[in-house]
């Protein structure tokens, strides 16, 4: 029985053939902590015969949910981008990608006449999530001290922190309050 994500690269002739693929992942197989959700993984596009293997032009498409790194609230995301890819028959011979991939381009191996695209879709995912993903650059994150988000609010722990800068400014306050009265 075929299975319903691979590519027959025997159907590859002359002319580039189209593709289109929806891959569910569960999370779990994903296994990226701030991933909290995740849509089903448009795979489209063509693939052509080239010297030796395959050239795969394609855009990967996808959307979820990730946790912010720094106030741990969820935040949407999404991804949508084209890229390519060149493929070589797994052989004898050639053991490394690294010895037949050209820097700039990114190789993959296959074996067999069926491309699974279901590994070529998971590297695109993994790679798009971030190791400390931020729901907005400047996010204030949770205080250390009572937990708050910061965003939210700003909590009194800031004046109690052992800053003397804050001191300084206190001190100043003060002079200011008692100039007045
Ligand atoms: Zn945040
Ligand atoms: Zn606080």
């Amino acid at each position: 029985m075929k299975s319903p994500n691979h590519i027959s690269l025997e159907s590859v002739r002359e002319e580039p053939v189209s593709f289109s693929f929806e891959l569910p992942f569960s999370l779990k197989a994903l296994d990226r902590e701030p991933l909290l959700e995740l849509s089903r993984v448009s795979l489209a596009g063509t693939i052509r015969r080239i010297e030796r293997g395959f050239a795969l032009e394609a855009r990967c498409a996808f959307r979820g949910q990730l946790e912010c790194s720094r106030c741990l609230a969820a935040y949407p995301f999404s991804v949508e981008e084209p890229f390519a890819l060149l493929l070589y028959e797994r052989a004898p011979g050639v053991g490394d990608v690294r010895e037949i991939g050209r820097d700039e381009l990114d190789v993959s191996l296959y074996e067999g006449t069926e491309l699974d695209v279901a590994p070529i879709a998971e590297e695109r995912v993994q790679m798009a999530i971030p190791m400390k993903p931020l729901c907005r650059e400047e996010c204030l994150g949770l205080c250390p001290q009572c937990g708050q988000d910061r965003n939210v609010r700003r909590c009194e722990c800031v004046a109690a922190a052992a800053d003397p800068r804050w001191g300084a400014l206190e001190a100043v306050r003060d002079a200011t309050k008692s100039q007045k009265v």
